[in-house]
């Protein structure tokens, strides 16, 4: 099953407005198993939106449109709809009755071009649109499903989910049923897991096996075709156990969780409390932790001590330290966490020192983070990384190894 989406408005290739709709839309279609295949915005002309609804509806199973739905005159989605699959427009009673009515309730007088809001394609699926006047539709035409939604976000995306997502849902029951289960992986490449499942990858058919990185993490989404819930279960277990097999060390959670999140999950487990010291990270590690509800009975405090004045005053680096190591070192670091850990009487402590970038510092290059972890027992465990990327994808690194650290 292929979908592929055309956001319409000129606005869009103005970089005036971001589309949004297309991320939320792939996103929704993601969890549904639904393949998105291609993304295209197009102005608002009509013969560019012709030609392009035409490629589309030739190469995919499901197109969305967004936009183009209002009453203006630079509003044609559905009539150049209209036009390909040469189908009438017609109006939908029930949209023409709450146009009225909007009108009739705020003392208005209703516009012809209003009323055109109320047109829909003869045979199609409303879409009702609560947040809204123009309806959405639901097209079918020669095997393809032509969707078409309203632009602005808070009218498409509860029109989205409440009325179109059980449309699909039911479509895709009627097709066997899927399900998917999304495992995250951390501290290992792409290609590094590609390569050690490409087997497994390349023979496996149901579930199917799909590899995705993005912001230093890989994924795999496990997408099964299935009679019940059951048999699901039973087959993404089963493929999920050799997957475990192989790249198990890697491996921190499922489907939408992150890092920060299950370490959140465990302190609160453990009945931990935390702290941290921060340098390079500037606070990364204690605003992502505290953005989750519920921190205060694990998180006790923070400190980012960034000159090495506030390193020796708040956190009790040593002298020695300073002068033998720098702060940019492994007992550096070391010191800073067990600093942490007494200021704030924490069961454990994180810390963060390194070079950020883009200039060398004590004569280590950019990238160079050393992280250090004290425990219950008061041992310090030290790490030592070597990270590439600009400065902020360094110090959003850190602060995920940091995480990944704390869960092993
Ligand atoms: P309206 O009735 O408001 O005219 P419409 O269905 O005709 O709705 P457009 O005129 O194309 O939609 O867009 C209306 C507004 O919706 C845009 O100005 C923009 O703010 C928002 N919008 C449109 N398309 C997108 C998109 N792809 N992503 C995010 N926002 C969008
Ligand atoms: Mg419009």
């Amino acid at each position: 099953m292929r979908a592929e989406i055309l956001a319409v408005g000129s606005e869009l290739l103005l970089g005036q407005i971001l589309n949004t709709n297309a991320k939320f839309i792939s996103e929704q279609l993601a969890i549904l198993g639904i393949d998105v295949y291609y993304q295209t915005v197009i102005g608002d002309n009509e013969k560019r939106l012709y030609d392009s609804l035409n490629l589309a509806s030739q190469r995919s199973d499901i197109v969305i449109l967004t936009g183009g739905l209002g009453p203006t005159k630079d509003d044609l989605t559905k009539e150049t709809v209209a036009k390909l699959f040469q189908t009438k427009l017609v109006y939908d009673k029930n949209a023409l009755f709450s146009i009225e009515q909007y009108f009739i309730k705020r003392k208005m007088k209703m516009t012809e071009n209003n009323k055109k809001q109320a047109l829909i394609l003869e045979g199609a699926e409303v879409l009702v649109n609560r947040n809204g006047m123009a309806p959405g539709m639901l097209f079918k035409k020669d095997k393809k499903m032509i969707i078409l939604l309203p632009g602005p976000p808070k009218e498409m995306e509860p029109m989205f989910v409440k009325e179109l997502v059980p449309l699909l849902e039911k479509m895709l029951l009627n097709r066997g049923k899927i399900t998917s289960r999304v495992l995250r992986f951390f501290n290992i490449g792409e290609s590094a897991l590609e390569t050690r499942l490409e087997t497994l990858i390349d023979n496996q058919t149901n579930p199917t096996i799909a590899p995705l990185a993005g912001n230093g993490e890989v994924t795999l989404r496990l997408t099964v075709k299935h009679e019940d819930d059951g048999e699901a279960i039973r087959l993404l277990d089963a493929t999920e156990k050799e997957i475990q097999a192989i790249v198990g060390d890697y491996f921190y959670g499922y489907d939408q969780t992150s890092l920060m999140k299950q370490v959140v999950q465990q302190l609160k487990m453990e009945k931990w409390t935390i702290s941290c010291a921060e340098s390079l990270t500037g606070g990364m590690f204690a605003s992502e932790l505290t953005s989750f509800s519920g921190v205060s009975e694990i998180f006790s405090g923070g400190t980012v001590a960034y000159s090495t004045k506030e390193k020796e005053k708040q956190l009790q680096v040593s002298k020695e330290v300073i002068k033998q190591d720098g702060v940019v070192s492994e007992s550096c670091a070391k010191e800073m966490a067990l600093g942490a850990k007494k200021l704030y009487e924490s069961d454990i402590a994180i810390s963060f020192t390194g070079v950020a970038g883009p200039d060398k510092q004590e004569g280590k290059d950019p990238g160079t983070v050393y992280i250090s972890i004290v425990g219950k027992s008061g041992i310090a465990n030290g790490y030592t990384l070597s990270l590439h990327g600009s400065r902020n994808a360094i110090r959003d690194r850190a602060v995920k190894y940091g995480c990944y650290y704390l869960l092993n």
